[in-house]
């Protein structure tokens, strides 16, 4: 699994968008495997990810961080295929996605 979008530094973050969501064989459709990861120190609960999410499988959760925000996660990572729509809409780079 490769990282596909996410923190580098305290300043920089990168995104890769060549890699396709999906091929094509045979007319069957095969999507990506994706996964992602919460710097839940740095999340403030805007749901923002959560709107964002094509899958619907983040939510904002019950647990809090230090500074009292309920933070966002997700709920059925077998479900994510990795478009980084979280990541890209995210403010605070909180999110990193891995990809196959
Ligand atoms: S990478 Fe895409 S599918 Fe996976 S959690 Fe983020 S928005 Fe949802
Ligand atoms: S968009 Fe970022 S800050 Fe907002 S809830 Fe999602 S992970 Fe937290």
């Amino acid at each position: 699994m490769i990282k596909l979008f996410g923190k580098v530094s305290a300043q920089k973050s990168f995104g890769v968008f060549v890699i396709p969501q999906f091929v094509k064989i045979q007319g069957v459709v095969f999507m990506a495997k994706g996964k992602v990861e919460f710097r839940e120190a740095y999340c403030k609960g805007c749901s923002l990810c959560v709107n964002a999410c094509p899958k619907k499988i983040l939510q904002i959760s019950k647990r809090t961080n230090a500074k009292g925000y309920e933070v966002a996660e997700c709920v059925n990572m077998d479900e994510c295929i990795g478009c980084a729509s979280c990541a890209t809409m995210c403010p605070d780079s909180v999110i990193t996605v891995y990809r196959d």
